[in-house]
C-alpha cells in the first residue's frame, strides 16, 4: 500500500511564525482559512472588492487586494476558480512575489502551462479530496477530509514540510493524507469528476430516468427510483464499500446488480472512459475549455439551460419542495462536491 501521512507525520509548528495568504473565500477558501485561524496559523485573505471579502471581514479576517496579501505572505495559496487564475496570477500575484511559497489546491493551472510559477520558488499543491463546506465541517467535528499533496518545485527544501504542516492545519492529516505529482493529481481529478462523480453519475441517472418514462412509466417514480435514492445506495458504499451496501439491499437487488451492472456499464462504456482519459492525458479537454473560458462560455451557458429544464428536474423541484428534510442550503455543498 501506498504511504498514508497522518497527524504524528507532520512538524506541527512549522507554520508558527510563518503568515499564510488564502487568495479566494470561496468553498475551499472559507474552509482553508478558519480552519488553519483554529489551529493557530497567521491568515490573511486576499480578494477583489465584493460578496466575499465582506464574508472574510464579518468571519474575522484581515482581507487586502490580491497583490498585498501575497506581498507580505510567506505562504501563498490561490484558491480562486481555475479558469480565473491565470489572470489574477499574471497581473497580482507575480508582480508581488519574492520568496513566498506558492500553493494550490489543484494543478490544473500549472500541469497545463497556464501559471508558469518563477523557478526560485516552492510550488507545492493540498488538495482535499472533497468539498470545501464538508472541509469546514469536518473539522469542528475534529474530524477531517482526506487530502492529497506533491511538490512540484523544491528550492528551500522545506517544500515537503510545507505540504504536511498546511494538511495537518486544515485538518486533512486527521484523514490522511497521500504523495502524488502535480500530473497525476490533475489528471485524476479531472477524470473522476468526468467519468464517474458528476459525468458518468449524471449520464446514468438520466439514462435510466429516460428509459422508463418513454416505456410509460410515472416520471415521479422514475425520479424516486434513478435519483432520490441513489443518496441511500451512496451512503451504504462509503461507509463501507461495495459489500456493505450489498449486504443492505435484497438478495433479489444483489442478483440483478451482479447480472445486469455490467450489460448497462460494459466493455464499451471502459473504451469510452480510455477515450476521456486520453483526452485529458493529452491536453484536449483543457484546450477546449480554455478557449471556452475565453469566448464566454456559450457552448456552456447553452448545456446549463437544457439540462436544467429536463423532465427529472423538473419533476424533481416539485418533489422536493415537499420533503422539508432535503436542506436546500445543502445546494451548493452537492454542485462542489467533486471538484
Ligand atoms: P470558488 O468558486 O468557491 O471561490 C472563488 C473565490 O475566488 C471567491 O471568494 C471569489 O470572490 C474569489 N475570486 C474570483 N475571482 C476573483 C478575482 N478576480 N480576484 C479576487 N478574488 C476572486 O472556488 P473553489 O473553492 O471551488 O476552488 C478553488 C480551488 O480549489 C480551485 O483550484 C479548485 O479546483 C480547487 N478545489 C475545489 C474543490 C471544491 O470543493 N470546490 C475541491 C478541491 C479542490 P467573489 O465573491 O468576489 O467572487
Ligand atoms: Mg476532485
Ligand atoms: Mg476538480
Amino acid at each position: 500500500m501506498a504511504k498514508m501521512y497522518y497527524n504524528g507525520d507532520a512538524n506541527q509548528s512549522y507554520l508558527n511564525g510563518k503568515k499564510v495568504a488564502v487568495i479566494g473565500y470561496g468553498s475551499q477558501g472559507h474552509a482553508h482559512a478558519q480552519n488553519m485561524r483554529e489551529s493557530g496559523v497567521d491568515v490573511v485573505i486576499g480578494l477583489r472588492q465584493g460578496k466575499s471579502w465582506e464574508k472574510a471581514e464579518k468571519d474575522g479576517f484581515n482581507v487586502y487586494p490580491v497583490g498585498e496579501a501575497t506581498a507580505q505572505a510567506d505562504v501563498v495559496m490561490i484558491l480562486l476558480p481555475d479558469e480565473m487564475q491565470p489572470k489574477v496570477y499574471k497581473e497580482e500575484i507575480e508582480p508581488n512575489l519574492t520568496n513566498q511559497a506558492l500553493m494550490f489546491a489543484h494543478g490544473f493551472n500549472v500541469h497545463f502551462s497556464q501559471i508558469v510559477p518563477p523557478a526560485t520558488n516552492d510550488v507545492l499543491l493540498v488538495a482535499p479530496k472533497g468539498p470545501g463546506h464538508l472541509v469546514r465541517r469536518t473539522y469542528e467535528q475534529e474530524a477531517g477530509v482526506p487530502a492529497l499533496f506533491a511538490i512540484y518545485q523544491d528550492v528551500t527544501g522545506k517544500a515537503k514540510e510545507l505540504a504536511l504542516a498546511y494538511a495537518w492545519a486544515i485538518g486533512s492529516l486527521r484523514a490522511g493524507a497521500l504523495e502524488t505529482t502535480f500530473k497525476e493529481e490533475t489528471e485524476t481529478d479531472l477524470f473522476g469528476e468526468q467519468a464517474v462523480l458528476c459525468g458518468g453519475l449524471t449520464s446514468l441517472v438520466k439514462a435510466g430516468f429516460e428509459t422508463l418514462v418513454e416505456a410509460g412509466y410515472q416520471p415521479e417514480l422514475a425520479y424516486f427510483e434513478c435519483l432520490h435514492e441513489l443518496k441511500l445506495i451512496v451512503d451504504l458504499m462509503y461507509e463501507g464499500g461495495m459489500e456493505n451496501m450489498r449486504y443492505s439491499i435484497s438478495d433479489t437487488a444483489q442478483w440483478g446488480d451482479f447480472v445486469s451492472g455490467p450489460r448497462v456499464v460494459d466493455a464499451r462504456v471502459k473504451e469510452s472512459m480510455k477515450e476521456v482519459l486520453k483526452d485529458i492525458q493529452e491536453g484536449r479537454f483543457a484546450k477546449g475549455w480554455i478557449l471556452e473560458n475565453q469566448a464566454n462560455r456559450p457552448e456552456f451557458n447553452a448545456i446549463v439551460q437544457k439540462e436544467n429544464s429536463h423532465l427529472i428536474e423538473q419533476v424533481g423541484r416539485e418533489l422536493r419542495a415537499m420533503m422539508p428534510f432535503v436542506n436546500k442550503d445543502k445546494k451548493k455543498e452537492v454542485v462542489v462536491s467533486a471538484t
